[in-house]
């Protein structure tokens, strides 16, 4: 972040404007807004600001700039077209401390007017720190539309209730429940509809209701393959309502970024030298000890909770020791894979049927259905299995697949930095070493593969063949 964003009580504050052509005018009228003490400094002004004078509103100085104009202001506005000017308003500026806003000139300026959505008391402001501000008007006139006029009242009677809502709900989550039933539920309606006294009933008589006690909770979320778009909406909801979420290693900082500021965030990856029984039996400690708390705990696993997640072992531990719990699903990297590659994991002539298969446990009799698995006309999406390639390609040729068997390795799925590799099953060690693929990669085998290089659309890839 490049700006501090702040929002400034000008109420009964000077601040001073040179220059009095019709940007100057908007910028008084908007600091008059605010309540601030508005003096103009100008040989020459608007009507506008003419009549403001007359009506005793602002202060004309009728001169050219002279430098003990900022001897008694908190903050500066030059909007005169003479960039030398400017230039040198801003240098008194800096020397003595004061924050100026030299009007189109980020350059020039130690503070920036955002665009402004104004639903008073609710504000949102939106800068691109100066770089595009276009862009940050394309933005607030999206946002007006997201919002409708009837939140400026919704806050308006918020901070009226205010603390009669933290007396009936003294506790963080049941408070945060009623502002999500005054947002969503009948009091916004009876002020969409026009019906304000209806609407403050409404909030008194759900304040005479008693606090519900505070259960915890847990909630499996699956925060999908790394692109934050691809999170689910419950699971950026969940996010937003957590006081504390627990990631594992696969989740990444933007997602983490989505959630509350105050949630309070833990890893519970691997630690260095720890065996996997003892990680998950850390989690599980976890959990429980803050749900029992009263706290709503956000488990955050990558992908899916529930394909090579260990999902179901961490909701069986919780229902053992009676904790409630929901499961908000997420996408499986195979489906994100393979979407950000351009293979469709079926196709009507290629493959009937799609199997997600771990590699991990190698010593695992699961997996010796290698007859099954080397099978034609279906898919195989290997999860974990970058780091024996040499041999499960040996084992599905051993066990009748074709050599010639195109694969795709998907590494690092639908983050900017993927990679795909594409080959055939014979060299698909030797590529793999070849462009030093790592962890994590998914591995895609199959004929529908071979469509990856018609149907792609996002990131690099490698592909080669037999003379590679
Ligand atoms: N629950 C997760 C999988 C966890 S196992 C899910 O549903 O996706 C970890 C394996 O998932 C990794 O070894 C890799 O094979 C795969 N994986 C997860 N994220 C990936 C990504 N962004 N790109 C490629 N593979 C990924």
């Amino acid at each position: 972040m490049r700006l501090f964003p702040l929002f400034a009580d000008l109420k009964g504050r000077r601040v001073l404007v040179v220059g009095g052509g019709p940007v100057a005018e908007r910028k008084v009228k908007s600091l008059l807004a605010s309540g601030a003490l508005v003096t103009v400094g100008a040989p020459e002004t608007t009507e506008a600001l003419k009549q403001l004078q007359a009506q005793d509103r602002i202060e004309w100085l009728c001169n050219n700039f002279q430098p003990d104009w900022l001897a008694d202001v908190w903050l500066v506005v030059a909007a005169t077209d003479d960039r030398e000017l400017n230039r040198q308003i801003a240098a008194l500026a800096n020397e003595r401390r004061l924050f100026i806003n030299v009007v189109d000139d980020p350059e020039l300026s130690s503070f920036q007017v955002p665009s402004i959505v104004d639903r008073s008391p609710l504000t949102i402001a939106i800068s691109s720190a100066g770089s595009a501000p276009v862009l940050a008007r394309r933005v607030r006139e999206r946002i007006e539309t997201l919002f409708d006029h009837t939140l400026g009242s919704l806050a308006t009677l918020a901070a009226k209730y205010r603390s009669a809502i933290r007396q009936a709900r003294p506790e963080l989550r049941p408070r945060r429940e009623f502002y999500d039933w005054l947002l969503d539920g009948p009091v916004a309606a009876a002020l969409r509809g026009q019906q304000p006294e209806q609407a403050q009933q409404l909030l008194e008589e759900a304040l005479q209701q008693p606090q519900a006690t505070v259960t915890g909770k847990v909630l499996l979320v699956g925060a999908g393959p790394g692109d934050p778009g691809l999170l689910t909406l419950k699971a950026l909801r969940a996010l937003n309502e957590a006081d504390v979420i627990l990631y594992d290693r696969l989740v990444d900082e933007p997602i983490l970024e989505l959630a509350r500021r105050d949630a309070e965030q833990i890893s519970v990856g691997k630690a260095p030298g720890e065996d996997h029984n003892a990680t998950q039996a850390r989690i599980h400690a976890l959990m429980l000890e803050r749900a029992q708390q009263g706290q709503l705990v956000v488990r955050l696993k990558g992908g899916d909770a529930f394909v090579f997640g260990r999902g179901g072992e961490e909701l069986e531990f919780l229902r053992q020791h009676q904790v409630p719990y929901e499961v908000v699903p997420g996408i499986t990297a195979a489906l994100a894979c393979a979407a950000y590659s351009g293979i469709p994991l079926t196709h009507r002539d290629h493959a009937q049927s799609v199997r997600l298969v771990t590699a991990h446990c190698r010593q695992d009799t699961m997996l010796e259905d290698w007859p099954a698995l080397a099978q034609p006309r279906q898919t195989l999406a290997f999860y974990m299995g970058v780091s024996q390639l040499d041999w499960l390609a040996g084992q599905l040729i051993l066990h009748g697949r074709s050599g010639q068997t195109p694969f795709a390795i998907v590494e690092n799925g639908t983050r900017s930095s993927q990679r795909v590799l594409q080959g055939t099953l014979e060299n698909m060690a030797r590529l793999a070493l070849q462009h030093n693929i790592k962890a994590p990669s998914l591995l895609l085998i199959g004929e529908v593969t071979a469509l990856a290089p018609k149907l792609e659309w996002f990131g690099a890839s490698i592909r080669t063949d037999k003379t590679d």
